[in-house]
């Protein structure tokens, strides 16, 4: 039996040139990067390499760069931060219904503390309308949270058009960028960006890693309140190897941009293109550019995406059903949904996201497994059976 990982949007691998970085921080070098002698001097110098790395990544200054616990940590604090510090100038906040709940669940929390939230829709790809924001910004508004890349179905959001509606209206704009950094190019003064999150774990660095760019001159109220690590807005000493890790990664995953998508978008487009010829099949989100390089996002009419990865599994690959935080839920995607498909639809999906480790082998792999298990799974279906009998009267019936 073959493995195939096809799961890159939930995690990577660490590069074997990111450890190899990261490991002396674990034994010979492991100073307090707050203490006065040389083994600290060494790992202080090895932080600011780092956040020399995540500042060349993004295009901005060093003082701009704050070290997180990881991805949601950043959209945590970006969104709680900003909260509590406008408060006195409104309790508005834009986001959108295809954020990552790490967004989500954040504005909800908000919504309870007396903040009110206005959720943007998206249309059947994934994209929100420009003109429903700039109609939801009032007087009111703080902040617009808006998702850079959408982590289920790959769409691109315009996000420099976003950032200049925001810049001309005086709301901050934040977004939440961990599935756009290593696909896109990102230079957040160019993008009207104030506030950008980011991961190390889906960059093939380390676990529980991140960082959150915050602009200089933004308000935001401190994170973690002890010493003055991370000027003293989110204390603790730094992890040091793992924010050594974060920077080892995003330089390589910024280096290698161009030759990283050319290659996963030949092997995406070829697994889309496989996929859809089983019958009863759609692509959820865009085609083309404004979709993540490595993304597919499948909908098999009449069966249930569990069952799928079930069946995959047993054949050795690794896919999701949706996003891995809701899998384990029955709840259908709330991306989905929000795309316009009906219940039973956005239960029968399956998301194969691609990443440095994949190869054509694993595409053809898939491809060749993938139909039969397909069909497998209609012949045990009731609702596949309900359609053999009433036909394409079966979609009146359902819709
Ligand atoms: C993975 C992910 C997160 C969460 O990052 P963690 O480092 O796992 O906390 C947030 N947003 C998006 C879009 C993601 O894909």
């Amino acid at each position: 039996m073959k493995n195939v990982y096809m799961d890159y949007a939930a995690t990577t691998y660490v590069k074997p040139e990111v450890l190899d970085e990261m490991m002396p921080f674990f034994t010979e070098k492991y100073g307090n990067p707050s203490s006065f002698y040389g083994i600290s001097r060494e790992t202080k110098m090895a932080i600011d390499k780092a956040r020399n790395r995540v500042s060349k990544a993004l295009n901005c200054d060093v003082s701009e760069v704050y070290f997180t616990g990881g991805g949601s940590e950043a959209d945590n604090w970006a969104i709680k931060g900003v909260a509590s510090a406008h408060r006195k100038k409104g309790n508005h906040i834009i986001t959108t219904k295809v954020e990552h709940h790490a967004v989500l669940h954040t504005c909800e929390y908000l919504e309870k503390q007396g903040f009110e939230v206005t959720y943007l829709n998206v249309d059947k790809e994934g994209f929100i309308d420009l003109e429903e924001l700039k109609n939801a910004i009032t007087d009111k508004t703080i902040l617009v949270s808006i998702m850079f890349a959408n982590n289920e179905i790959g769409t691109i959001q315009p996000v420099k058009e976003i950032g200049a509606i925001c810049r001309e209206r005086k709301v901050l704009f934040h977004t939440d960028a961990v599935q756009a950094v290593g696909n896109i190019a990102i230079d957040v003064k160019e993008m009207n960006i104030d506030l950008l999150s980011l991961a190390g774990h889906k960059i093939y660095g380390p676990k529980g890693t991140g960082a959150l760019y915050i602009r200089k001159g933004v308000r935001i109220d401190n994170l973690i309140h002890g010493g003055g690590q991370e000027r003293a807005r989110r204390a603790g000493t730094e992890n040091t190897a793992s924010i050594v890790g974060l920077g080892k990664a995003i330089e390589l995953a910024t280096e290698n941009l161009e030759e990283h998508n050319k290659k996963m978008t030949f092997l995406r487009d070829k697994l889309i293109d496989g996929l859809l010829k089983v019958p009863h099949t759609r692509l959820n989100g865009p085609r083309g550019d404004m979709r993540l390089p490595g993304n597919a996002n499948i909908t098999f009419e009449f069966i249930e995406g569990e069952s799928i990865l079930l069946s995959l599994d047993f054949e050795g690959i690794c896919a999701s059903s949706g996003s891995a935080c809701t899998s384990g839920s029955l709840d259908p995607s709330h991306v989905l949904l929000a795309i316009g498909l009906p219940h039973e639809l956005a239960h029968g999906s399956l998301r194969l996201t691609l990443g440095d480790g994949s190869t054509e082998e694993d595409v053809d792999y898939v491809l060749e497994v993938v139909p039969p298990i397909i069909k497998r799974l209609r012949d045990m279906s009731p609702l596949w059976e309900d359609f053999l009998k009433k036909g394409e009267k079966y979609y009146d019936v359902q819709r």
